[in-house]
């Protein structure tokens, strides 16, 4: 049933992409400060952000490369 287990090799899925680490806030750039943006928590404490404007535009990748500096789809958090 469980098949797809990672077994410890400190993996995940290796057909989809690593999503981009951010160590610090101010290397986010735009997605900061974005409203599409949401904060996604891995187990192991790392954080990444993630666009949820992915799911439902397809010009947007679900984990852009940050630092974010131009973007047609960001709108401010209000
Ligand atoms: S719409 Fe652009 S700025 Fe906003 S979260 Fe997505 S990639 Fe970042």
């Amino acid at each position: 049933m469980n098949g797809d287990r990672d077994e410890g090799r400190g993996t995940r899925d290796a057909s989809s992409p690593p999503p981009f680490l951010v160590p610090r806030p101010q290397s986010v750039g735009l997605c900061f400060t974005c409203r599409w943006t949401r904060l996604v928590t891995s187990r192991r404490g790392s954080t990444f952000y993630r666009c949820a404007r992915a799911e439902v535009d397809p010009r947007f990748v679900r984990y852009p490369e940050l630092p974010k500096l131009a973007c047609d789809g960001y709108e401010e958090k209000s």
